[in-house]
């Protein structure tokens, strides 16, 4: 067996204890004699998977007593409708603060369901900014605030909280949950596709305060409604049990690493090592302004745009794979989630550097 460092920005690499330990439990499960998958949601056993991993992420998270988890389905792209069905009670306009594509999208789905006020955008700096919160438009009878902590696309990220007041702020964290610790209490509502930095693609975290629940518009689909699920621990349908089953398994890994603190440093160090390895070179560029720079996914740009072909062809060949950036943006993405090992972004930086040497 021979496994490659993964660069893919999703679904994306998971710890390989982790992918071990699900190969041994995969046909018997703890003696149940069948696999997770093969059980129902409802017995004991797999409640005692959705129980232990619920407690888990509480404590990796910190989550307060007033905020209450879903283990959902339809990813970010479903929430992005479910946050304006369930969020706009009364009212009829949302802010939303657009950084990049992730924003956009949350913007065009919002924009179905209510008035959207783009109360900030980055466009002008071809999205290689973060507004300043100074500069914001937020208007004080909107229902919510949304924005978008980490671009997966463009690779910026917020090094700090928007200040909202009384007016609940929403968070796209898809692809920096579990990457460091923060305040879960200076949100509304956050929400994760884990195919990033939680687990298997098909299963949706949200975690939601919960005076915020119960308002929903009455047309919303009860597996979208945050009322009707927590009313069914997630289990309204039928949910994604073998994904839930991995992501608990993530959580565990991540509680014996040390926590999320833990975490932060290492995700901080791997960054600043590619950073430094683009900063130090002419050969290689990422456009992102320094302040904003994100830790989970950082694009880069050759020289030469010529070059991308054989960048690409020759680290595959070094078994570091995926590399390739986002159409949107041209060159190069490297993503290092959780589950990249440091060791991983060393033999990058290794490659890039022996690359330049070469075609520099
Ligand atoms: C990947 C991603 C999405 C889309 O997630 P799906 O699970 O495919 O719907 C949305 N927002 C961000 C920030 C992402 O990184």
């Amino acid at each position: 067996m021979s496994r490659v460092y993964n660069f893919s920005p999703g679904p994306a690499m998971l710890p390989e204890e982790v992918l071990q330990r699900v190969q041994h439990e995969l046909l018997d499960w703890q003696g149940r004699g069948m696999s997770v998958m093969e059980m129902s949601h409802r017995g004991n056993a797999f409640m005692s998977i959705a129980t232990k991993s619920l407690a888990d992420l509480r404590e990796l998270l910190v989550i307060p007593d007033n905020y209450r988890v879903l283990f959902l389905q339809g990813g970010a792209t479903g929430q992005f409708a479910a946050v304006p069905m369930n969020l706009l009670g009364g009212k009829s306009q949302a802010d939303y603060v657009n950084t990049g594509i992730w924003s956009k999208k949350a913007i065009e789905e919002a924009g179905k369901y209510c008035r959207v006020n783009v109360a900030a955008s980055a466009e002008r700096s071809k999205f290689t900014t973060i507004p300043l919160q100074q500069d914001w438009k937020l208007e004080p009878f909107s229902a919510y605030v949304h924005y978008t902590p980490n671009e997966t696309i463009g690779g910026v990220e917020y090094h700090w909280i928007p200040e909202t007041g009384a007016v609940p702020l929403v968070a796209d964290m898809s692809s920096t949950i579990l990457s460091r610790p923060f305040d879960v209490s200076k949100y509304g509502v956050i929400y994760a596709g884990a195919q990033k930095n939680i687990g298997p693609a098909g299963l949706t975290i949200v975690i939601v305060r919960e005076d915020l629940v119960g308002g929903e518009h009455p047309g919303t689909p009860a597996v979208f409604s945050y009322k009707t699920q927590l009313e069914n621990d997630s289990m309204y349908n039928t949910p994604s049990s073998f994904c839930w089953y991995v992501a608990g398994l993530v959580f565990d890994w991540l509680k014996q690493k040390g926590g999320l603190a833990r975490m932060a440093e290492i995700n901080r160090r791997k960054a600043d090592k590619l950073y430094k390895t683009i900063d130090d070179s002419d050969f290689y560029s990422n456009p992102v302004d320094p302040a904003c720079r994100s830790w989970m996914n950082i694009p880069f740009t050759l020289q030469d745009a010529k070059l991308d072909a054989v960048f690409l062809q020759e680290s595959a060949s070094a078994g570091l794979v995926a590399l390739k950036g986002h159409r949107s943006v041209g060159g190069m993405r490297a993503s290092i989630y959780n589950a990249m090992p440091e060791a991983g972004v060393d033999a990058l930086v290794g490659f890039m550097k022996d690359f330049e040497k070469r075609y520099g």
